[in-house]
C-alpha cells in the first residue's frame, strides 16, 4: 500500500519494528527492512562502538532503510550522533527527551526524525518542533512508557484530532487485527515491538523469548513510575519492587534496589529471575517463535482478513 509513512520512509508496507534496547540489533533490524517494513536498531543499551558495528552490518545485510532509536536518556548521546551522520543513516526515531533537542540538527543532515510519545501534549511539542513524524505510544507498550496510563485506544484519536503531521499508533499492537483497529482511529503507522522480541532474529537472549511466548493476561505491570516508568514481565525481581513499595520505599530506594544493568542481565543474558525484563500486554497473547519474514507474512494475512470482515459488516 502507499501512504504518508510507507512514502515517508521509501517502504512497501506502514509496518515498523519497535527499536528495543538487548532486542533490537542489526541481525533484526535488516531482517525487518528486507521484507518490506523499517527495521530499528536500538541503540539504548550500546556503547559506541558497538551502535558503529550494527549499523555497519546492518547495511551489509540490507540496501533498504532502516533506522536508529536514539533514547534521549543515553550518556553517551553525542557520540551515537556523530555515529548516525557519519554513516548516513536515514531515518532516526528520538524518544524519552526534547524532541526541539536534536531536530534539526539531524534534519540539517538530510535525516528523517520521527519522535515517540505517550500524550497529546507530547505530540503538540513534537509537531512544534518540526519532527516529520509521531510515533504515539500507548500504556499497554513494554519498557519505558508514559505516567499518564492513556491506551492506545484513546491516545490515537485523541493525538489524530490535533496533529497534522503523518501519525504512527504503538503498545499492545501484535497483530494485523491490531493494525486495522489503528487504522480506522487515524494512525497511518504501525509499530510492533512485543512480536519482534518473541522473533529468531531479535537478540533477546532465549530464555526471555520463552518467558514472553508463555507469559498470561496479567503477567505485565507498569511501575517504577518514581524513577523511569517501565512495564515490566512478573518475576522474583518484579516481586522485590512491589514489596518495596509494601514498606514504602524511597525514590532512592528504589533507585538502590535497581542497581546497573540489570535490563541486560534479564533480556540479554537470560536471567529470568533477578534481570529487569520489559515487555509489553500483548505478550499475553503471543505463542510460537516465528521470523521477522514470517511475522511480517501473517500481520498482512491477518490484516487483509479483518479488514474483509468487517467490509462486509454494518451496525
Ligand atoms: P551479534 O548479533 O552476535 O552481536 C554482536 C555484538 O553485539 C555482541 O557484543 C553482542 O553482545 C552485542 N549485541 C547484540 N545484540 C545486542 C543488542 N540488541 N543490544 C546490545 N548489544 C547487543 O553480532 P556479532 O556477533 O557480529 O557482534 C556484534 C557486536 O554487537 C557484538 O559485540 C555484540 O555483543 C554486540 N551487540 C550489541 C547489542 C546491544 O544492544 N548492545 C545487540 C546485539 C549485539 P554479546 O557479545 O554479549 O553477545
Ligand atoms: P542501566 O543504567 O541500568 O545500565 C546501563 C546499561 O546500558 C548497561 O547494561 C550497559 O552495558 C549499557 N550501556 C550501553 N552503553 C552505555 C554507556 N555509554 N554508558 C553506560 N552504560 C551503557 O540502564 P538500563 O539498562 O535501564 O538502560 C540502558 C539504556 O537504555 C539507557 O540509555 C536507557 O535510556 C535506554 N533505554 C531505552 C529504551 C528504549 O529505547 N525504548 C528502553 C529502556 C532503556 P554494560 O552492562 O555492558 O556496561
Amino acid at each position: 500500500m502507499k501512504n504518508r509513512i510507507t512514502q515517508l520512509f521509501n517502504i512497501d508496507y506502514p509496518i515498523i519494528q519497535a527499536g528495543m534496547i538487548w532486542c533490537s540489533g542489526w541481525e533484526l533490524a535488516s531482517a525487518v527492512s528486507n521484507a518490506g517494513c523499517l527495521g530499528i536498531i536500538g541503540s539504548g543499551s550500546m556503547y559506541p562502538d558497538v551502535l558503529d558495528l550494527h549499523i555497519k552490518k546492518c547495511k551489509a545485510n540490507t540496501t533498504k532503510p532502516f533506522a536508529v532509536n536514539l533514547p534521549m536518556l543515553y550518556p553517551n548521546i553525542e557520540e551515537h550522533i556523530q555515529t548516525i551522520i557519519k554513516h548516513k543513516v536515514p531515518i532516526v526515531f528520538t524518544s524519552a527527551g526534547n524532541p526541539k533537542t536534536y531536530t534539526s540538527r539531524l534534519q540539517n543532515e538530510g535525516i528523517i526524525v520521527v519522535h515517540v510519545v505517550s500524550s497529546l501534549k507530547f505530540a503538540k511539542k513534537a509537531q512544534e518542533a518540526g519532527v516529520d513524524a509521531i510515533v504515539a505510544e500507548g500504556f499497554e507498550a513494554g519498557g519505558h512508557n508514559g505516567r499518564d496510563e492513556t491506551t492506545t485506544l484513546c491516545l490515537i484519536p485523541s493525538v489524530r484530532k490535533d496533529i497534522t503531521i503523518p501519525l504512527i499508533a504503538a503498545g499492545g499492537i501484535a497483530t494485523g487485527q491490531a493494525i486495522a483497529a489503528c487504522m480506522a482511529l487515524g494512525a497511518e503507522g504501525f509499530q510492533i515491538g512485543s512480536r519482534f522480541v518473541a522473533c529468531i532474529e531479535s537478540s533477546a537472549h532465549d530464555n526471555f523469548k520463552n518467558a514472553v511466548l508463555k507469559a498470561k493476561e496479567g503477567d505485565t505491570e507498569l511501575t517504577l513510575k518514581e524513577l523511569t516508568p517501565v512495564r515490566l514481565l512478573k518475576n522474583s525481581f518484579y516481586d522485590s519492587v512491589k514489596e518495596a513499595y509494601a514498606n514504602n520505599a524511597s525514590k532512592e530506594d528504589l533507585h538502590n534496589l535497581l542497581g546497573r544493568g540489570r535490563a541486560k542481565k534479564g533480556m540479554f543474558e537470560g536471567d529470568l529471575v533477578e534481570g529487569e525484563l520489559e515487555i509489553g500486554q500483548v505478550a499475553g497473547i503471543l505463542d510460537h517463535l516465528m521470523s521477522a519474514e514470517e511475522i511480517i507474512k501473517s500481520l498482512i494475512l491477518e490484516f487483509n482478513d479483518a479488514k474483509n470482515k468487517i467490509t462486509n459488516t454494518s451496525l
